[in-house]
C-alpha cells in the first residue's frame, strides 16, 4: 500500500491545487462509497481523500515533502478540516442527500403528518370568534414503550442484514456491464436496526391511535376556507416523533337575513308602497343579535333604519361598521337594499282610494319614462342614512 500521497492520487510531484482538486475529484467519483460499496474501494477512497487532505493544504504538503510523514502526524484529530468537510465540499454535502443513492439509514423517528378538520359555524360566530370543542381523532404517542416502538424492557438492535446500514448493495449485469445499485434492506425495512419484540400497545410503530377533545378559539373576523393552525396537535410520527399541526378550516353557514361579501353585509328590506312614499323607521336586527350571551353582555340586538318619504325601490343604504370585523381589525358595512312593493290585492275602497291619488297626481294615463337602464341609486344615498 503506497503511503505517498502523490503517488495515490497520480499527480506529480510539482502538481498546482487546482490539478491536485481534479485528480481527486475524479478519484472519488470512482471510488465514492454510494457508487462502489465494496470493502478495497472504500478503503482506496478512504487513502485517497486522506492523500487529499495533505495535498490540498499548503502546510501540510510542505511538511511532507520536507519529509515527514505524510499520515501520521497529521491525519488524527483537530488536523484541519474532516473527513466529512471534504464529503460535503464535493459532494453537495447537506447530511449525504446529494449524490444519489447512500443515504444510510432512514429515522425510525420522524415528524407526524399534518391534520386537517372542517367545522362549520354559523356566521356570528364566524364574525365575532368563538371557541369550540372538538373531538380529534389523531395518532399520539405510545405511552406503554414512550415511542420507541419495543416491547418494555427491549430495545432495537442493529440489524445483521445490512450491519446497520439500512441498505445493501444490488448487482445487476446488463450489456452495458454490471449496474451497482443501493437498495433500502429489506430485512429492516431500511432503518438499520430491527425491533426484535415489539411493543404490543402499537405494534412496534410507537404510537397507536387515540380520540381527544380540545378547544380551539376562533378568531373573529374568519370566513369559509379560513385556516386556524393548531400547532403540534396533528398526528405524532413514527417512532412516537414530533407531531404535525392540526389545521381547522371554517365553513360559514348561511344565514337567514344577512348575506356576506367579504366583510360586508347584505340584506334586502321590504317595505309597503305606501311607507317608500310617506317614510318611515323600521328595526333592523343586528348580527351580534345572533350570539349566545347578548343579553348579558348588553349589545343592541336591534337598531331603528329610518326609511325616508320619497324612497324608490332597489334604492341602497350604507350603515358604516355594521359588517363583519376583520381578522386584522376594521369592520365592514351593511348594505340594505329596499325593495318597495306595490299592493297586489286590492279591494274596492283601496282601489277608488288609489283612482283618486292617480287623479290628483294627473297620472291616470302615464307614458312612461323611457331612458337608458338606469345606475345604482346607492353611490347617491350611500353616505345618507350611515349610522357612525
Ligand atoms: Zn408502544
Ligand atoms: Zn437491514
Amino acid at each position: 500500500m503506497s503511503q505517498d500521497p502523490y503517488e495515490l492520487l497520480g499527480v506529480a510531484r510539482d502538481a498546482d491545487a487546482d490539478t491536485i482538486k481534479k485528480a481527486y475529484r475524479k478519484l472519488a467519483r470512482q471510488l465514492h462509497p454510494d457508487v462502489n460499496p465494496d470493502e478495497e474501494s472504500q478503503e482506496r477512497f478512504k487513502q485517497v481523500t486522506a492523500a487529499y487532505e495533505v495535498l490540498s493544504d499548503p502546510q501540510k504538503r510542505a511538511a511532507f515533502d520536507r519529509g515527514g510523514d505524510a499520515f501520521g502526524g497529521f491525519g488524527g484529530q483537530g488536523a484541519g478540516f474532516s473527513f466529512t468537510d471534504i464529503m460535503d465540499a464535493f459532494f453537495g454535502g447537506q447530511g449525504g442527500g446529494g449524490g444519489g443513492g447512500g443515504r444510510g439509514p432512514r429515522p425510525r423517528v420522524r415528524r407526524g403528518q399534518d391534520a386537517l378538520i372542517r367545522i362549520e359555524v354559523d356566521l356570528a360566530e364566524a364574525a365575532f370568534g368563538v371557541a369550540r370543542e372538538l373531538k380529534v381523532d389523531t395518532a399520539v404517542r405510545c405511552t406503554a414503550c414512550d415511542g420507541e416502538g419495543a416491547a418494555p424492557g427491549s430495545h432495537p438492535v442493529p440489524c445483521e442484514t445490512c450491519r446497520g446500514a439500512g441498505e445493501v448493495a444490488h448487482v445487476q449485469r446488463s450489456f452495458l456491464g454490471e449496474i451497482r445499485t443501493l437498495r433500502p434492506c429489506a430485512a429492516c425495512r431500511g432503518f438499520g436496526s430491527v425491533i426484535p419484540d415489539p411493543c404490543r400497545e402499537c405494534a412496534g410503530d410507537g404510537r397507536v391511535r387515540s380520540r381527544r377533545t380540545l378547544t380551539v378559539k376562533i378568531p373573529a373576523g374568519v370566513d369559509t376556507g379560513t385556516r386556524v393552525q393548531l400547532s403540534e396537535q396533528g398526528e405524532v410520527g413514527p417512532g412516537g416523533g414530533p407531531a404535525g399541526d392540526l389545521y381547522v378550516e371554517i365553513q360559514v353557514a348561511p344565514h337567514p337575513t344577512f348575506s356576506r361579501h367579504g366583510n360586508d353585509l347584505h340584506c334586502t328590506v321590504s317595505v309597503p308602497m305606501t311607507a317608500g312614499a310617506l317614510g318611515t323607521t323600521i328595526s333592523l336586527p343586528t348580527l351580534e343579535a345572533d350570539l349566545p350571551d347578548v343579553e348579558e353582555s348588553g349589545l343592541e340586538t336591534a337598531f331603528d333604519l329610518p326609511i325616508p318619504a320619497g324612497t324608490q325601490s332597489g334604492q341602497e343604504v350604507l350603515l358604516r361598521g355594521r359588517g363583519v370585523p376583520g381578522l386584522r381589525g376594521g369592520r365592514g358595512d351593511l348594505i340594505v337594499n329596499i325593495a318597495v312593493e306595490t299592493p297586489t290585492r286590492l279591494d274596492p275602497r283601496q282601489e277608488e282610494l288609489l283612482r283618486e291619488l292617480a287623479a290628483i297626481r294627473g297620472e291616470e294615463q302615464p307614458t312612461g319614462d323611457v331612458r337608458p337602464a338606469h345606475k345604482s341609486v346607492f353611490g347617491r344615498l350611500r353616505d345618507a342614512f350611515t349610522t357612525h
